[in-house]
C-alpha cells in the first residue's frame, strides 16, 4: 500500500469535513474505530449555530464567552462565528436539509444561554443528517479511502516529529489484508505482529496525521457519548509530551433521560427547554430558570437530588405544542414511548450526565498540536472557542470550521519527507496485549484529569484568598 499524503483518524464531522476540503489530487486515508455511524456527530440532536447577520454578532460572542465564564479564546471565538456562514453554505451544498419558514428561508431554534434563536436545526436529527451527507461525499470521492474498525493505538515518531500512527484491527480487516498482501516496493506499511486479543498490529505512515477522535464519555459511567470514544488521542499525547488544555473541563449535561437499564444515556436536548419545556423537582415544583448555560442548571439539578434523595428531576413539556413535539421533537417522542412514557401528556424523568469535552489536545488556530505534522480537530482538540463550558450548539460549527482551517493549513505546507527519517524501530511489546494497553490509557487520561481539577481548585482557592486579603486589607 502506498502511503497516503493525510492520515485522519475518526469520520465524525471533523475527520470527514477535514477530508473534503483536502485537494482532490492528494491521497487521504480516514480510519474509524466502530462502524462508519458509530461517532457523536451522528446523535447531535438541538442544531447547530450560524451568525444569522451581523447585527447579532456582539451578542453570539458575548453569549459563547458568557458560558464559557469569559476563559474562552477570543480570536477562536471570533474565527468561528465569522467562519459559519461559509461553512452552513457549504453543507447546503453537500445536500443537508436544515428546516425552513413558509417563505423557505433557513428557520432559527433557540438553546440555553442563547439570547436569540440563532441555531439551524433537521427535527431532533441535525447531526445525523449533516454527518450522513458528509460521508456520502466522502464515499464519492476518489482520493479518499476510509475503512470501519481500526483502531489507533499510538503515532509514530521520529526526531519529535509526527510521521506515522500504530493501528489494530481483525486480521479480516480489509486495510490489515492490503498490508499483509502487498509485496511492492512502495509499501512501506507493515504488520508489527499478532497482539494477546488475536489482531493485526501495524504501522502506517503519512505526510501529515489529524486526530478526529471525538470526546472522551467512554471513560465514564454514564454519558451520552458513544462508548468506544475513551480518550485515546489524549493518551498518545500524554506519552509523547504533546500538550494538553484544561482537560479537566468536561461538560455534564443537565437532561437525559432516567432509566436504570445500562448503556449510553439518552439525551433529551436543550431545545427542548428552548421551547418551553420546564424542570420540576419531586413535588413537582420548578426550582430553576431552564435556560441558564448547561453547568448551572446541572448544578442546580443535582442540589434538588441530594435534598430530597431523588435519582433524578422531571422534565414538563406541557408548555409545547403537541405538534411540536411531534414534529421538532419527533426522535425523542419515540424514545420516550419506547421507555413508558408519553411526554405530550406527562413528565418525563431526567438525570444529568456526561456529555462534552471542552478541554483536549491544545491546538493553534490552525489546529495544529504541540508536535509538527499532527493536526487534532473536533472535540478531541481544544482551540478554545468554549472555555470553561460550552454554549449549546457550537460543537458541530466549531469541529466544522476548524477541521476545514487545518485541511487549508495542509494543503498550504505540503511537503515531501524524506524516505531516511521513516521506519524507526518500534517496541512491539507495548502493543501485545489490547486490554492493558486501553486499561493503562484509561488510567494515565483518569489521573491527568484529576491532577488538572486540584490544580484549577487550588488556583481558584489562592485567588480568591488574595481577593479576600486585598478586600481586608
Ligand atoms: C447525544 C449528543 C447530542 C449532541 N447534540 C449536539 C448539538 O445539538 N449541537 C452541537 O453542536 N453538538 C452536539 N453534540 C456534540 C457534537 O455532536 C460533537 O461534539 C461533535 O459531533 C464531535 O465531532 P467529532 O468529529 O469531533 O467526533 P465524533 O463525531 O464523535 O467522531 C469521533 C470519531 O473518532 C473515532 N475514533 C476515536 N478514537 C479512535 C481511535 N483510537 N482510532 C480510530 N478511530 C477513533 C470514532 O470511531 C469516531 O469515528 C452532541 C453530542 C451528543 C453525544
Amino acid at each position: 500500500m502506498k502511503n497516503p499524503d493525510v492520515i485522519i483518524v475518526g469520520c465524525g464531522v471533523g475527520g470527514l469535513y477535514c477530508a473534503l476540503n483536502l485537494p482532490k489530487t492528494m491521497q487521504i486515508l480516514i480510519i474509524t474505530k466502530g462502524k462508519f455511524k458509530e461517532c457523536d456527530s451522528y446523535l447531535a440532536q438541538g442544531g447547530i449555530c450560524m451568525l444569522k447577520d451581523e447585527s447579532d454578532y456582539d451578542s453570539y460572542f458575548e453569549d459563547t464567552m458568557k458560558a464559557g465564564h469569559y476563559e474562552n479564546r477570543k480570536e477562536s471565538v471570533d474565527i468561528m462565528i465569522r467562519s459559519s456562514r461559509d461553512v452552513i453554505s457549504d453543507l447546503i451544498g453537500y445536500g443537508v436539509d436544515f428546516e425552513r419558514d413558509e417563505n423557505g428561508n433557513l428557520a432559527f431554534t433557540r438553546e440555553g444561554a442563547h439570547s436569540t434563536p440563532r441555531i439551524l436545526y433537521h427535527e431532533d436529527v441535525t447531526g445525523k443528517e449533516i454527518t450522513k451527507n458528509l460521508l456520502r461525499e466522502v464515499q464519492s470521492r476518489s482520493n479518499i479511502t476510509i475503512v470501519e474498525d481500526v483502531t489507533m493505538i499510538d503515532i509514530i515518531e521520529k526526531n519529535e516529529k509526527c510521521i506515522g500512527i500504530v493501528a489494530m484491527a481483525d486480521k479480516e480487516n480489509y486495510l490489515a489484508k492490503v498490508i499483509e498482501t502487498d509485496k511492492s516496493a512502495d509499501n512501506e506499511a507493515q504488520i508489527l505482529g499478532e497482539n494477546k486479543q488475536g489482531m493485526s498490529v501495524f504501522s502506517l505512515y503519512a505526510k501529515e496525521i489529524v486526530w478526529a477522535c471525538g470526546g472522551i464519555g467512554g471513560l465514564f459511567e454514564r454519558s451520552t457519548n458513544f462508548p468506544h470514544l475513551t480518550a485515546d488521542a489524549l493518551a498518545i499525547s500524554l506519552d509523547h509530551g504533546i500538550s494538553l488544555e484544561n482537560p479537566d473541563y468536561i461538560q455534564i449535561h443537565p437532561t437525559t433521560l432516567y432509566t436504570q437499564k445500562p448503556g449510553r444515556a439518552f439525551l433529551i436536548s436543550e431545545s427542548v427547554r428552548g421551547e418551553g419545556g420546564i424542570l420540576l423537582n419531586d413535588k413537582k415544583e420548578r426550582f430553576v430558570n431552564e435556560l441558564l448555560p448547561r453547568d448551572v442548571v446541572t448544578e442546580e439539578i443535582k442540589a434538588q437530588m441530594k435534598k430530597t434523595g431523588a435519582k433524578h428531576v422531571w422534565l414538563s413539556m406541557e408548555n409545547i405544542d403537541e405538534d411540536v413535539i411531534k414534529t421538532h421533537f419527533r426522535h425523542i417522542y419515540k424514545k420516550c414511548l419506547e421507555e413508558g412514557y408519553d411526554c405530550t401528556k406527562e413528565c418525563i424523568p431526567v438525570v444529568p450526565a456526561q456529555h462534552y469535552f471542552m478541554g483536549g489536545v491544545h491546538v493553534d488556530k490552525n489546529s495544529e498540536t504541540t508536535m509538527p505534522h499532527l493536526y487534532a480537530v473536533g472535540e478531541t482538540s481544544c482551540n478554545g472557542v468554549h472555555g470553561k463550558n460550552r454554549l449549546a450548539s457550537n460543537s458541530l460549527l466549531e469541529s466544522l470550521v476548524f477541521a476545514k482551517r487545518a485541511a487549508v493549513k495542509i494543503s498550504m505546507e505540503y511537503h515531501e519527507i524524506d524516505k531516511e527519517v521513516r521506519k524507526p524501530v518500534l517496541d512491539f511489546s507495548k502493543y501485545e496485549d489490547a486490554d492493558q494497553l486501553k486499561e493503562d490509557y484509561k488510567n494515565k487520561v483518569l489521573n491527568e484529569i484529576e491532577r488538572m481539577r486540584k490544580y484549577h481548585e487550588q488556583h481558584n482557592n489562592d485567588i480568591k484568598c488574595r481577593q479576600s486579603d486585598t478586600a481586608s486589607a
